[in-house]
């Protein structure tokens, strides 16, 4: 197959209660997996087989005839991607290269949450928030539905998933508080350190 739903790399119940082993189960389980699913059953028998997620995202991003392709092998990776942003005990003030480079280009780390929590707030229906690299400099976008930095040549740090089956389980309509707890509780700054290379 080529795309694949990876395990996730912490138990289920490993980031109560600020995600719940239930969020995670439809998640990962369902949601996830449905978007892995599609996606190989998109892509077998066409020339896009046996090209990774990130090649096939770049080729297709733009082509309305492939909007399902890229929608669901876009949302297989931008998952994948988001599971490995958190940690259990993760959250709070960043170490490593990437505390400096937020306090350069952003001004200070309060600067840097500010921003992330108000993308992932004001980003209208289902989508993410997102720390990247653009032109040199760490900046934070947001993205609608299963659109992403790969497609744009934009390299990302750190995401959040602000569709609804990210945090309705256990903030239902309340998304900021879903932020506040992402940022505070559950980001793995190690991961984010890794991305920035
Ligand atoms: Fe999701």
């Amino acid at each position: 197959m080529a795309i694949s739903l990876p395990e996730l790399p912490y138990a289920k119940d490993a980031l109560a209660p600020y995600i719940s082993a239930n969020t995670l189960d439809f998640h990962h389980d369902k949601h996830h997996n449905a978007y892995v699913t599609n996606a190989n059953k998109l892509i077998e028998g066409t020339d896009l087989a046996n090209l990774d997620a990130e090649a096939i995202i770049k080729k297709v991003a733009g082509d309305a005839s492939k909007a399902g392709v890229f929608n669901n092998v876009a949302q297989a990776w931008n998952h994948s991607f988001y599971w490995k942003c958190m940690k259990p005990g993760g959250g709070g003030v960043p170490t490593g290269a990437v505390a400096q480079k937020i306090n350069a280009d952003f001004g200070s780390y309060e600067k840097f949450v500010e921003e992330l929590k108000n993308a992932g707030a004001t980003q209208f229906g289902s989508g993410w928030a997102w720390l990247v690299v653009k032109d040199g400099k760490l900046a934070v976008m947001k993205t609608a539905n299963a659109d992403t930095p790969i497609a744009q040549g934009v390299k990302p740090l750190l995401t959040v998933d602000v569709w609804e089956h990210a945090y309705y389980l256990d903030y239902q309509n309340r998304r900021p508080d879903y932020l506040t707890a992402f940022v505070n509780h559950l980001i793995n700054w190690d991961f984010v350190n890794s991305c920035l290379g």
